[in-house]
């Protein structure tokens, strides 16, 4: 079974990555693709480049076994469809193999908005990770097909290549990478917010704050949007 945890890991943060690591534990994950989107869909666009945005993620994922960094969306123009990803995976992995979608539960809470949802749910499991401060209200459409679809365990999930809802319970880590955002352009500390990594590269190339990037640094395309 393969898991597939997309975001717009802007930057990633341990909010993702322990709840991300209960997940491949707990369901016995072959492999966690974390899948950095290109261009949002519901919401504002990153602030900070997709090359960097990657550079991060493999910095915070580095010598986890079975954390896997998969670029496909950076690497497709257009809006980043999860269907599209899905379906992408699926002609990569095949048929047979279980795939899980990896939501948070705000982003749950909207899904039946995403595009093709049904479709997503053909091509994959959801596995709605219950997020801090965000109690579960879903909307009696998504209610009914929660309950419709509703895996109890892994063993359900294993027993077909898509189509049920699973709440995995995780760590509950209240932090959020507009949190994250807001301090830097504040000019105050993250550490201990996310991993060592990554407070290094955002550090090397003034990152969300005010002041100008690295005179060092790799990265151009430096876009200085805050939320
Ligand atoms: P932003 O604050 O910019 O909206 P974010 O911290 O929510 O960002 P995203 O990259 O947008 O991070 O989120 C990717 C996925 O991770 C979403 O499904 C989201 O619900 C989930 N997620 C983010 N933070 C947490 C957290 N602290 N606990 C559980 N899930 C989380």
């Amino acid at each position: 079974m393969i898991g597939v945890f997309g975001g717009t890991f802007d930057p990633i943060h341990f909010g993702h990555l322990r709840p991300a690591l209960d997940c491949l534990e707990a369901l016995r994950l072959e492999e966690l693709r974390f899948v950095p989107l290109n261009q949002a869909v519901h919401r504002a666009q990153p602030s900070a480049p997709a090359a960097l945005r990657l550079a991060m993620l493999e910095a915070a994922i580095a010598g986890q076994p079975g954390f896997v960094a998969d670029p496909r969306e950076l690497e497709r123009s257009g809006p980043s469809y999860s269907y599209d990803t899905l379906l992408s995976l699926r002609a990569e992995l095949g048929a047979r193999v279980a795939l899980c979608l990896l939501i948070g539960a705000d982003a749950f809470a909207g899904f039946l908005a995403w595009h093709r949802p049904l479709d997503i749910l053909d091509l994959a499991h959801l596995v709605v990770m219950q997020r801090p401060e965000t109690p579960l209200h879903l909307d009696s459409e998504l209610a009914a097909l929660s309950q419709d679809r509703r895996a109890l365990n892994r063993a359900d999930l294993v027993a077909a290549p898509g189509g049920r809802i699973l709440f995995q319970p995780v760590t509950q880590i209240a932090v959020s990478a507009t949190c994250i955002r807001r301090l830097l352009a504040q000019g105050r500390s993250v550490r201990y917010l996310l991993p060592d990594g990554v407070l290094d590269l955002i550090q090397q190339n003034g990152l969300y704050c005010v002041t100008h990037p690295h005179p060092e640094s790799n990265y151009t395309n430096h876009t200085r949007i805050f939320r």
